[in-house]
């Protein structure tokens, strides 16, 4: 496997009141030769399962025994065990007659858990979390390159080869938990690396049935008819598309994304995906070049996709590009609720599922909460002071972790449990 380039350093805060928890930390790390793989697995979780505490094919060396300080004592008679690696979680100064991998001295002792899925390398201490256990948002990261440019990008694109995400995500997905779950398939743009997504899905296919894939992808690639074929070989039974559509027009649309003739490559793959029998959600951010146009955009998309499986009306995330375009995008969620409605109820009584994201509940037209789902992944996820009071931060998105008052409602205030009941209407419901 190629040496990756330094994970990018993440800060998240997984619920309000709870310790801000990222998805890499450092550790000292001795013994390792080369970049490597880790199922982290507890003593108990190793005698009870062993290798089949992993998804897919696994060998002992790919588990790291994660020894505790309630297990101290036994430390020197379990560093024998015949694992790849051991993580110790307390702050020790131990070295251990051992040549397999060793973590020790961790930066944050919590970021890595029995269950998760790490990452090394050598010459670095940075351990990332590939796999989080029990975590709302795993996902099969495939490169950071795209062939668009949207103005709210949270993740500017780089021009690098990244090929190496393809091998570690098939390594991956077979280290991580059997058990159903979502696991996200994102980018960039993942089709730019069409065969190792190909093979990325098959993969999934075969180790990990009982998961339903959701995969975002801008759909301009898969504006080549050939897909069709391979979509049909591959043939995931629970597999969906996540694909923009930001205007029900090609000047809109080709603005938002940066990329002349975009729109009709985007609707050209849509097509694709439909001839391929794929399931399709339709995204639209929602900022102030797309809201003015929700209602003739959900009726462009009921009327050119009514195929589609799911519409996401999305609020905006400002981080990356999102911030340096500021001025072009923001606009108060109170100031589109009446397009919102328009919109989410057009494509709702004609069959077409519509959930809301990204927004915090006590913005959103009281009547829109039958659409609203707690969508902001557990480890970008941010109250703030103003949700203290607040009975519903069980049912609220909350912010994400980037939030700023400049991208803040004026809206935003305590709801109380008369408020929740009011807009209770779906919100339990899963999209
Ligand atoms: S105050 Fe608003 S943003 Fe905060 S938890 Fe309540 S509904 Fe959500």
């Amino acid at each position: 496997m190629a040496s990756p380039p330094e994970f990018e350093q993440l800060t998240l805060c997984r619920l309000q009141g709870l310790k801000m928890l990222r998805l890499d930390t450092q550790f000292e790390i001795i013994n390792l030769a080369a970049p490597k793989l880790f199922k982290v697995i507890s003593p108990g979780e190793l005698i009870s399962k062993g290798t089949a505490a992993c998804a897919g094919e696994a060998s002992y060396d790919d588990l790291m025994l994660w020894l505790d300080e309630s297990s101290a004592d036994n430390h020197e008679q379990m560093i024998s065990f015949p694992v790849g690696g051991f993580l110790l979680t307390g702050n020790t100064n131990i070295r251990c007659s051992t040549d397999a991998t060793l973590l020790t001295n961790p930066k944050d002792t919590l970021v890595v858990q029995p269950g998760d899925v790490i990452a090394v390398r050598p010459g670095s201490t940075v351990v990332r979390v590939l796999y989080r256990r029990g975590a709302n948002s795993n996902l099969l990261f495939m490169t950071d390159r795209c062939n668009s440019l949207c103005l709210m990008c949270s993740q500017p694109p780089k021009d690098v080869d990244d090929r190496w995400h393809i091998e570690e995500n098939l390594k991956l997905i077979d280290l991580i938990d059997q058990g159903p779950e979502q696991l996200g398939i994102s980018g960039g743009e993942p089709t730019l690396y069409r065969e190792g997504l190909l093979a990325i899905i098959e993969r999934a296919k075969k180790i990990i049935p009982e998961k339903s894939l959701h995969i975002l992808s801008n759909g301009r690639l898969l504006s080549d008819a050939t897909w069709v074929n391979d979509l049909e070989r591959v043939n995931h039974l629970s597999l969906t598309w996540g694909v923009p559509l930001y205007a029900d027009n090609a000047a809109d649309h080709d603005n938002v994304v940066q990329a002349p003739g975009a729109f009709s490559e985007t609707m050209a793959g849509l097509y694709n995906l439909h001839r391929a029998n794929q399931k399709i959600e339709i995204r639209m951010v929602l900022s102030r070049l797309t809201t003015p146009r929700l209602p003739e955009w959900s009726h462009f998309v009921f009327r050119n996709l009514p195929f589609v499986h799911h519409v996401a009306l999305m609020g905006i995330e400002n981080t990356g590009l999102a911030k340096k375009n500021y001025e072009q995008l923001w606009i108060d969620p109170a100031d589109y609720q009446k397009e919102l409605n328009q919109a989410a109820f057009f494509l709702d009584i004609r069959g077409i599922a519509v959930s809301i994201y990204n927004l915090p509940l006590c913005v959103l037209d009281p009547v829109l909460g039958r659409f609203y789902r707690q969508s902001i992944s557990d480890w970008k996820n941010l109250f703030i002071d103003a949700c203290q009071t607040c009975s519903a931060t069980d049912a609220c998105a909350g912010f994400f972790k980037s939030h700023s008052t400049k991208w803040q409602s004026r809206n935003v205030h305590p709801l109380s449990v008369d408020d929740l009941v009011v807009m209770q209407g779906a919100l339990h419901e899963i999209a």
